[in-house]
């Protein structure tokens, strides 16, 4: 659970802060005297801090630098007074965000998670996205997936799958499909191929494993990730 700071003198505001806060899943402290952040801070983990501008013992100006000193924490900055904002701005405190009062509690609810996505580390690409084939029921999973191919259709794709980014031409797939050489036409190859690019984009929507390559045949690149 995410915890916040909330560095606020007037109690019934901070409350209110703090059940909203609650009721939107985040854990939550409350400090009302300037004094008490910057040890607090030292002591314990918060992931966001809701600093007040104006406090008892130390302003919010004062404990924003105090604070960048030593921790990268996310800050907003709540003041009183809209035209201050800009003044802050021009200060470059490090603050993340600026709230001004009066503001409804769900506005710091969404600036809060606002400031928490933004500065989230990109996650890495799911490796989910990785194909798996089953041959002993000619199924290929995917994403959470899974679907059902013809025979044909799982040979060809596992003929591709094998061979990662390189080419095999119809005739190629012809004959690793039909060793009987039985006389199939390279539409039959192109129909087939059809039908498991469909099934396939049903497993991974917007992405190309299977790719044709113009008058040369098929090739398979694993998805990203
Ligand atoms: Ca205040």
């Amino acid at each position: 659970m995410k915890q916040i700071l909330i560095v606020e003198d007037e109690a019934k505001l901070a409350q209110l802060e703090a059940d909203y806060l609650h009721a939107a899943g985040f854990g939550s402290t409350i400090l009302s005297d300037g004094l008490e952040v910057v040890p607090w801070l030292r002591l314990h983990r918060a992931d966001l801090v809701l600093l007040d501008l104006m406090l008892p013992g130390r302003d919010g100006l004062e404990l924003c630098r105090e604070i960048r000193a030593f921790s990268a924490v996310p800050i907003i900055m709540v003041t009183a007074r809209i035209e201050e904002i800009d003044r802050l701005l021009g200060l470059e405190l490090g603050a993340d965000d600026y709230i001004c009062k009066p503001f409804s509690p769900r506005e710091v609810i969404a600036r809060v998670k606002a400031v928490l996505r933004r500065l989230q580390p990109p996650k890495p690409e799911p490796t989910e996205h990785a194909l798996m084939l089953d041959s002993s029921c000619f199924r290929v999973r995917a994403g959470g997936r899974e679907t059902e191919l013809t025979v044909v259709e799982f040979e060809l794709l596992q003929a591709l799958y094998r061979q990662p980014g390189r080419i095999l031409s119809r005739q190629r797939l012809m004959d690793l499909i039909y060793p009987d050489q039985r006389i199939v036409s390279d539409r039959t190859i192109d129909s087939h191929i059809k039908k498991l690019r469909k099934k396939l984009a049903e497993l991974l929507p917007g992405t190309e494993v299977v790719h044709s390559v113009y008058g040369a045949g098929y090739r398979y690149e694993p998805p990203a990730g």
